[in-house]
């Protein structure tokens, strides 16, 4: 029941041009389901095998997005279903991921993950290692997957006006690239994935068309995943 309210009450505050992922990374399958119920489809895993196991037992109209760090051996394991992968943060990973797509004669929709934060634990790629990519000819040779965005995480910190700003760099940089033409045609600069439970209202405001949201549906986690 409070997974129900819990979604009612966000839908209430996100704009409906905003898609929400919701994150059930170490949540179990009934809590999924009653999320599925209240008529979310999209979910986020950021372990492949455990996302793997999840699909296999949910409906199929579920479209899984794989959120966290990539190992690239594993990528094999969610090539056949996976709907949209958000933290690529190297060409190798995108080359693997089009070679895994291309066995199943899928197209995989990907986002770059973009370093904003201050913090030096986080991934991903700089801005120009990001233009870089998509400047690149090798990228027009990898027909399998598709560029369909940027994501970033902000630093995990309670000044909102160091998150305000890490999100609107991001928000500008993807500006700026829409702004530019790029050769390859496995590009689609469309989405923007920003912002989680403590901070989605606050990207939403500064650019986000994706928030990934997990506690604030699913209630805190048990363990640091
Ligand atoms: C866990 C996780 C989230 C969701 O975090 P909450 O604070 O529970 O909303 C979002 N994005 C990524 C990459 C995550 O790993």
């Amino acid at each position: 029941m409070i997974i129900l309210q819990n979604i009612k009450s966000l839908l209430k505050s996100i704009p409906s041009s905003v898609t929400l992922v919701a994150v059930s990374k170490t949540k179990p399958v009934s809590d999924i389901q009653d999320a599925y119920d209240a008529g979310l489809r999209v979910f986020g895993e950021n372990k492949i095998q455990e996302m793997v196991n999840k699909y296999e037992v949910l409906p199929k109209d579920i479209q899984w997005h794989m959120i966290g760090h990539l190992q690239r051996n594993k990528v094999k394991y969610m090539a056949h279903f996976v709907d949209l992968i958000h933290g690529v943060d190297s060409f190798k990973t995108l080359k693997e991921i089009d070679k895994q797509a291309k066995k199943h004669h899928r197209v995989i929709s990907c986002l770059l993950q973009a370093k904003i934060a201050e913090e030096e634990t986080k991934f991903g790629l700089s801005f120009d290692a990001i233009e870089n990519i998509l400047q690149s000819q090798e990228l027009e040779e990898l027909k399998n997957i598709q560029i369909y965005g940027l994501m970033g995480m902000a630093s995990f910190t309670s000044d909102k006006s160091q998150v305000a700003k890490e999100f609107q760099s991001l928000h500008g940089f993807l500006n700026r690239l829409k702004s530019k033409d790029f050769t390859a045609n496995n590009i689609a600069l469309e989405t923007l994935s920003m912002g989680m439970s403590g901070d989605y209202e606050l990207a939403i405001a500064n650019g986000s068309t994706m928030i990934r949201v997990g506690s604030a549906i699913f209630g805190a986690r048990n363990y640091i995943a």
